[in-house]
């Protein structure tokens, strides 16, 4: 980028480091007018927290979206992009595997209409059904190696000359006034021209956010490492029970699931009767990686070693050996679905400042990911181009539809 354009670039700060935060800021960057700040409590460099969910996911792009229109597109959109980059020898290839999905169903779904775009889509034959489903379909799809492409996007957003700040802030008029100077000590006052609220569950505490439609949904996983599996497959049963095994690039292959809303539970470690030790991250419970064993080894016996196959029916001590680590990860739930919305608000010596809303992802942030930041860029880019309506309206924008869980 040319220096004289430097100073006429506008001031953009963008709240959030997860997978939509760094998808947000890229098509940000890539409208050629801005410089990016991203501020973050957690990066993807960090270990894996509680606070950060992208660590957590699969992640795959099986779209959730069944008849709500807007999901679709937004998902659509982002299996264009994320099928584009995972091509073989692009430049971002080792993020991916691509693969054969296959999806069971033991509950009442009758057709899977809205996935039908999906490469190699087909319908599966009785005969190729797994217990207990009564439909089911395959498809091409990849899944992300999420460390890895969360790191894969930060080191894109750098290269294009964006600035990242660590803080953990309490309200979003902390970035109003003086925009991240305050928190990088520089002499220069940099101001913002408008924020992006890309904070996850974060916009439940998020002072100025303080959403109360956002919730956690607790997801527990098993990653084992399994490379003699390349495809994919979920299982959804009558009573909601869903089972996955999500194979990644690496040859780890993640297996779960658990979605519980509201479902905060941490461990404390108790170590005498003055001690205890709070964990980083909630430990996954027992129990509940055993039934995922169980359940993951019934969908896909080939989990088991190849050896262990040849000798014996495998059991769920077969995969203990083969534990990478278990997982649990809170999904930033959202009643009425992603919030994509923008509102202003005062800014004491800068008039109003457009304030960009792009959270609430759920289950289904990484393949919603690039879909849901054109949307919220083509809002920016709107609300900067039409300025401050004389009496602005809190929450215009894009309808909110559905709240379902996603992955
Ligand atoms: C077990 C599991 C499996 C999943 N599988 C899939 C899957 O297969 N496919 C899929 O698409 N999705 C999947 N998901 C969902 C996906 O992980 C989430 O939708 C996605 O990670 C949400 O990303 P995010 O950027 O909104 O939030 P996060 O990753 O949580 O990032 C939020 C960011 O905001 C920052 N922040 C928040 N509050 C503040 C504050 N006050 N000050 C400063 N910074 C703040 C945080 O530090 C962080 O950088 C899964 C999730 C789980 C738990």
């Amino acid at each position: 980028m040319a220096q004289s354009n430097v100073n006429q670039l506008k001031e953009i700060i963008v709240v959030g480091a997860g997978v939509v935060g760094l998808t947000t800021a890229l098509r940000i960057q890539a409208q050629g007018a801005y410089h990016v700040t991203i501020v973050a409590e957690t990066f993807p460099t960090d270990p894996k927290s509680i606070r950060y969910t992208s660590h957590w996911a699969g992640a795959h792009h099986v779209s959730h979206a069944y008849d709500d229109q807007r999901q679709r597109k937004i998902d659509q959109d982002t299996f264009n992009v994320l099928w584009k980059l995972s091509e073989p020898g692009s430049a971002a290839e080792g993020c991916f595997l691509r693969h054969t999905q296959t999806e069971y169903h033991g509950d009442d779904l009758a057709n899977a209409e809205w996935l039908q775009y999906m490469p190699d889509f087909k319908y599966l034959e009785s005969h190729e059904l797994r217990d207990p489903a009564k439909m089911g379909f395959s498809f091409s799809t990849i899944t992300m190696n999420t460390p890895v492409y969360l790191n894969w996007l930060l080191s894109r957003f750098l290269a294009n000359n964006g600035t990242i700040v660590r803080a953990s802030l309490q309200h979003i008029s902390q970035l109003l006034e003086r925009g991240a100077t305050p928190y990088t000590g520089a002499q220069l006052d940099s101001g913002v021209d408008a924020l992006v609220i890309c904070a996850g569950l974060g916009a439940r505490a998020l002072g100025g956010v303080e959403d109360k439609d956002v919730y956690p949904i607790r997801g527990q996983t098993v990653l084992l490492r399994a490379p003699w599996i390349n495809f994919g497959r979920t299982m959804t049963e009558a009573d909601g029970t869903y089972t996955y095994t999500m194979p990644r690039s690496n040859g780890d292959v993640l297996c779960g699931g658990t979605r519980v809303p509201n479902d905060w539970y941490f461990y404390r470690l108790i170590l005498s009767s003055n001690t205890q030790l709070f964990l980083r991250y909630p430990l996954p419970r027992p129990e509940i990686t055993q039934d995922i064993l169980a359940r993951a080894l019934k969908l896909t016996p080939g989990l088991a070693p190849p050896q262990t196959r040849l000798d014996r029916e495998p059991t769920i001590e077969d995969l203990r050996p083969i534990i990478v680590e278990p997982g649990c990860g809170l999904r930033p739930g959202r009643k009425g679905g992603i919030r994509i919305e923008v509102e202003w608000f005062d800014a004491p010596t800068r008039g109003k400042v457009p304030v960009v809303y792009n959270y609430g992802h759920s289950g289904y942030g990484f393949l919603s990911s690039w879909g849901s930041a054109d949307m919220a860029v083509d809002l920016l880019e709107g609300a900067l181009k039409a300025g401050a309506p004389v009496e602005a309206i809190p929450g215009s924008g894009v309808d909110r539809p559905s709240d379902n869980p996603g992955n």
